[in-house]
């Protein structure tokens, strides 16, 4: 039956991490994949999250029942405040109804599926060109034609702001837009705040559909107000959207899969109808949320001390990947690299996009054992003091080359 199947390529990034795995070279280096590493290059499980962690499982009541259909409300309701803000005037008036997901890829697809019932399916989702290499697939799986939007100008290594703006006014009116919230994966550059407002007011007048992928927050400026001021802006703003907001990288539970959709109607009435749909659609997608990363969250979201000592974490993360963004700038400069490294320290969160080539990534890989995707995109969490010099040199080799 499937004997003539097509080969499956291997994933674009994933791919790339188990090759380094599989890699016996002691100097290897793995930037491939979007996971903080602390300053040894180990995964951080962040200290609040064990305090959370202690608490939970000394709990004698605590149990492994299955959650109510839309996740842990203890949770999706601090996930709300934490990304929509406490003070929120939507969530006041009832406007925004959350559920909890599969992390932000499992919020991401149970929010297509959504308008693909619910909204329009003949309707284009575009995204960002570039963008993270799953967004084509999981809109794809959900039934949409995907297609892009300029985003980058890979010779100035700046976003391409016209030509965003004009792919807003050249898509059909009431397309999908999608949206990174903060630290854009994989350029690292953010709109600024007057563009925010600009690119805001074309999708206002296009009658485009916002849906904000939050995957970040918290490591672009380390501050959680300040990584969600494009979605308050729409929100201000009137816009009806989607938010898919993860907690893998800010909490530091990748695999416990955390994350959680929201969905911001003009009245209540709406945003109850189609938080039922929601809830329906992923009952039919997952059934039940997972329970213990759920839990962890509530219980830091929830305690005014573990919620300062989480944004601490997130500072300490985040100027981590700043000074190793200074540093690898300063080895190039040392280095006399051609070029001008400069973007590394203009761009922000967890990417940096080197400009090295898909030829020189590709010997960056092959020769010199580091790891990264092949259009040039590096974690800069994966670098530290011990491995950084090393990296810098191999640049220096494949840019000279
Ligand atoms: N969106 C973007 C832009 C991402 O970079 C990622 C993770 N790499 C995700 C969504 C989803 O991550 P997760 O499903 O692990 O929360």
């Amino acid at each position: 039956l499937f004997a003539n199947l097509p080969e499956v390529p291997p994933d674009p990034i994933l791919g790339i991490a188990s090759a380094c795995k599989a890699d016996s070279f002691e100097g290897k280096v793995d930037l491939s994949i979007g996971a903080y590493r602390d300053e040894n290059g180990k995964p951080w499980i962040l200290p609040v999250v064990s305090k959370a962690e202690k608490i939970l499982t000394s709990n004698p009541e605590r149990n492994h029942e299955y959650l109510p259909m839309g996740g842990l409300p203890s949770f999706t309701s601090a996930a709300a405040r934490i990304i929509f803000g406490s003070d929120s005037k939507e969530l006041k008036n009832k406007q925004i109804y959350s559920i909890q997901g599969l992390s932000g890829t499992g919020s991401l697809f149970v929010g297509a599926c959504f308008l693909y019932e619910c909204y329009d399916r003949n309707k284009t989702i575009y995204i960002s060109d570039p963008t993270w290499t799953n967004h084509r697939s999981v809109f794809g799986l959900a039934g949409f034609k995907v297609d892009v939007y300029t985003y980058w100008d890979s010779s100035l290594k700046t976003i391409s702001f016209e030509k965003y703006i004009s792919s807003i006014r050249d898509a059909p009116e009431g397309s999908v837009f999608i949206l990174h919230a903060c630290a854009h994966n994989p350029t690292g550059s953010d709109p600024t705040k007057e563009q925010w407002q600009i690119i805001a007011n074309e999708m206002k007048a296009k009658k485009h559909f916002p849906f904000f992928d939050s995957a970040y927050q918290g490591f672009a400026t380390g501050d959680l107000d300040n990584d969600a001021y494009a979605i308050r802006l729409f929100a201000s703003m009137g816009f009806e959207m989607l938010v898919a907001q993860s907690f893998a990288k800010n909490m530091g539970l990748y695999g416990e899969r955390l994350g959680c959709l929201h969905i911001l109607c003009k009245d209540s009435n709406s945003a109850t109808r189609s938080g039922k749909f929601l809830e329906k659609m992923s009952r039919n997608i997952v059934s039940s949320a997972p329970r213990y990363g759920a839990e962890i969250a509530s219980i830091i979201l929830n305690n005014d001390e573990l919620l300062q000592e989480w944004k601490q974490c997130l500072v300490i993360m985040s100027s981590r990947i700043l000074e190793m963004r200074k540093a690898l700038v300063e080895k190039l400069v040392e280095l006399k690299t051609p070029g001008d490294w400069t973007h590394i320290t203009r761009q922000i969160g967890m990417f940096s996009f080197t400009g090295l080539n898909t030829e020189q990534s590709t010997t960056m890989i092959e020769k010199y054992h580091v790891y990264l995707t092949k259009n040039g995109r590096i974690s800069v969490a994966g670098l530290n003091e011990k491995n950084i010099g090393y990296v810098a040199s191999c640049i220096d080799k494949v840019v000279r080359s």
